[in-house]
């Protein structure tokens, strides 16, 4: 059974504020009190002024395509091909890598609104993909 799921992240007591938000429904990003920069993957301290005063912000979910590739080889058979991998520019002024879903591969173009889906995979993991803001 676990072969036929995608390979997952393991969240850390770092990461898990961020795994638990995706759960519940909401994409959280750490943001550092003194500098106010979004710090994505979570961090110890933040990667603009190393303060370790960061909470987690509760983001819109709303972006657009920074940048996109659309991947024709599958990694892993569990991958279904073609799919976009994108980093996503988040309102809130930072970036993850994600997939954009819910349009043929050929309408993803930068700059394209997108907002979060979340979807459960496992009990434990829910990933937060995009989808063509409608
Ligand atoms: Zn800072």
């Amino acid at each position: 059974m676990a072969n036929d799921v995608i390979p997952l992240p393991r969240p850390t007591a770092l990461s898990e504020p961020h795994w638990n938000g995706c759960r519940e429904g909401i994409l959280r990003v750490q943001q550092c009190q003194r500098c106010k920069t979004c710090v994505f993957i979570p961090q110890p301290c933040c990667t603009h002024c190393q303060s370790n005063d960061l909470n987690w912000l509760d983001c819109s979910g709303k972006g657009k395509v920074y940048s996109h590739t659309t991947v024709h080889r599958a990694p892993r058979p569990q991958f279904e091909v073609p799919y976009v991998v994108a980093i996503i520019e988040l309102e809130e002024g930072w970036h993850m890598l994600s997939n954009v879903l819910g349009c043929p591969v050929e309408d993803v173009h930068v700059n394209m609104p997108v907002c979060v889906e979340f979807r459960e995979i496992t009990d434990e993991i829910t990933l937060p993909y995009f989808v063509p803001t409608r």
